[in-house]
């Protein structure tokens, strides 16, 4: 008789800031000693996958509680341990004789072949050939490029900047808002820069200068020494390009992208211009219609609102009551088990904070463990301000290896808006894409796919947010809650339609901004913002450049309706 093993859970330990220092040196140590006992060229593929398990037992965890622990200390000591990775992945990819073991590997199965593509790519992209003196400079370059990333995210995320509005500035806000946020001794609201704070100030509140003032405040949330810490980046960037002798940082990067070249992707850029100039101007005219004056920045958000009302009778603060934050998730959960054949399941593990939920994922027919999911949906200080999915643990067939993500969200304990619950779903979509992969090797789980492709999958989760036969489970996890029928969902799908031409516009001009700065002969950041923002529509082409606008910050961009992917 033999006896089966029980899987073993895996879970995210909870370091401390002590540990977080252990973990990393340990881990790193161990890497080392692996790496020196690769045999040969024949093993070399199986020994990567090891290694890199090591490396993200510790660092996948060291990665999320950089953004999410409660605790500065810790989350201190995950930047000084996450230089240190950095630092040593680059040696590992300049090391010669891993190189030639890599180089020598005859791969046999698609996943060896991509595996060994993939590494012979970080080689090269590492400096391995490059002389001596190049490959030294790569390494500097690399560390101060992960310090300068660590304090850019730093500086938005702990900010704690507090702006006051007297109540009649917060005419227009629903109750529910006003019960929640802070007062001062004068019974002025305190606010930040949280979304549950900012996002329905900037919908609802009918005065024009203070939603001016809050926006401005919002958008220079990264401080003007994010500015600095973005030009030090784009002029490093620019040297690694130089040291690979290719005209731009966006040469360097394309070509590891289903993209390939930056031609390409600027070609994209300028076909699609005129196509969301034209639907941007179109969306632009129909606020106008309702203000009766020009749309600013800070006005976007609100029109869009009272728009949305008129046309479709969609009240965002009113949806709150139909998408109840706790049922919300429930249902998410509901439709996801019906459509992957998944069951979601409670337990109790450590968490770095009491809001945290912890599910184990198992197949719905056989019961076996695929893998885990952590939820952590509500704002607090020193936390990540954005939403995102953490691809804290990748699959690996190979080994075993069971994977975790986890969902980093900002939203209302109450409820959500539609925007709020795509933005959900959207981001769910990327967990899923990390828990349900089942790659052979860890380098290729979840959402380590090409980088252009990344947002795919979770672009289509996102339907869900907008279709009967999904909407209509909702009453399954709250019966209290109103009925969605037909004729609601067809109203939400139409206004969240609305205004696209505005996000499409906004989602250009950061691409141009992003090709721009990573072009052959970059200005300085602000500099390049300006000129571009000027020149779109709601810019300044259309007016004289207003203080207000020339402090917009590109390190403080407002919230987009769907979250960006996460960080790893
Ligand atoms: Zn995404």
């Amino acid at each position: 008789m033999t006896i089966q093993a029980v899987p073993e859970r895996a879970s995210i330990p909870i370091l401390d800031s002590d540990e977080v220092k252990r973990a990393s040196e340990r881990a790193l140590a161990t890497a080392a000693g692996l790496l020196e006992q690769i045999p040969s060229a024949n093993h070399v593929l199986d020994a990567w996958d090891d290694v890199a398990t090591v490396i993200e037992d510790a660092f996948g965890p060291i990665s999320l509680l950089n953004s999410v622990h409660p605790d500065k200390d810790v989350r201190d000591a995950c930047d000084v341990a996450l230089v240190q990775e950095s630092s040593f992945l680059t040696e590992v990819f300049q090391n010669e004789a891993f190189y030639q073991r890599v180089l020598g590997a005859a791969p046999k199965t698609m996943a060896e072949r991509e595996l060994r593509k993939h590494l012979l790519e970080a080689f090269e992209d590492s400096g391995v050939s490059l002389a001596s003196e190049k490959r030294q400079r790569f390494r500097e370059i690399s560390e101060r490029l992960t310090e300068l990333g660590q304090e850019f995210a730093k500086n938005i995320r702990e900010n704690a900047t507090r702006v006051r509005f007297t109540l009649q500035e917060c005419e227009g806000l629903p109750q529910s808002w006003l019960d929640r946020v802070p007062r001062d001794e004068d019974g002025n609201v305190v606010v930040g820069f949280d979304y549950p704070d900012y996002v329905p100030f900037l919908m609802n509140a009918r005065d024009e200068q203070a939603r001016r003032r809050y926006w401005s405040a919002y958008s220079n949330r990264g401080t003007p020494r994010n500015l600095e810490v973005l030009d030090e980046i784009v002029t490093l960037r620019k040297e690694i390009a130089d040291l690979y002798g290719v005209p731009s940082f966006a040469h360097y990067v394309t070509k590891r992208n289903m993209v390939e070249t930056p031609e390409t992707v600027l070609r994209f850029l300028d076909d699609v211009r005129n196509v969301v100039t034209e639907a941007e101007i179109r969306d632009l005219a129909a606020l106008e219609e309702i203000k009766g004056a020009r749309i600013e920045r800070w006005d976007a958000s609100y029109y869009r609102e009272r728009l949305r009302e008129r046309r479709f009778a969609i009240d965002q603060e009113e949806l709150r009551k139909y998408f109840p934050t706790k049922g919300v998730v429930e249902w998410m959960l509901d439709i996801t088990s019906r459509l992957y054949g998944v069951r979601f399941e409670r337990e109790s593990v450590p968490v770095w904070h009491d809001d945290v939920i912890y599910l184990d994922v198992l197949d719905a027919a056989s019961a076996v463990p695929i893998g885990g999911i952590y939820l952590d949906l509500y704002p607090r200080d020193g936390k990540y301000k954005h939403a995102a999915a953490w691809p804290v643990r990748g699959v690996s067939m190979r080994s075993g290896r069971k994977p975790i993500s986890v969902l980093v969200t900002n939203f209302n304990r109450q409820g959500l808006t539609h925007d709020e619950l795509e933005t959900l779903l959207h981001e769910f979509g990327h967990v899923l894409h990390g828990v349900l992969s089942a790659t052979h090797y860890l380098e290729h789980s979840g959402t380590s796919v090409e980088r252009d492709f990344v947002e795919a999958p979770s672009q289509m989760y996102e339907e869900w947010a907008s279709r009967t036969e999904s909407l209509g489970l909702m009453r399954n996890h709250c019966s209290s809650c109103p009925v969605i029928d037909e004729s609601l969902v067809k109203r939400l799908r139409s206004a969240s339609k609305f205004g696209s031409g505005i996000d499409y516009g906004r989602q250009h001009l950061y691409a141009a901004f992003d090709m721009a700065l990573s072009g052959e002969a970059p200005a300085p950041a602000m500099e390049v913002w300006k000129r571009m923002e000027s020149a779109t529509p709601m810019g300044t082409s259309r007016a004289p450049h207003s203080p207000g606008r020339s402090s917009t910050s590109p390190a403080a961009t407002p919230p987009a309706t769907t979250a960006t992917c996460g960080p790893r």
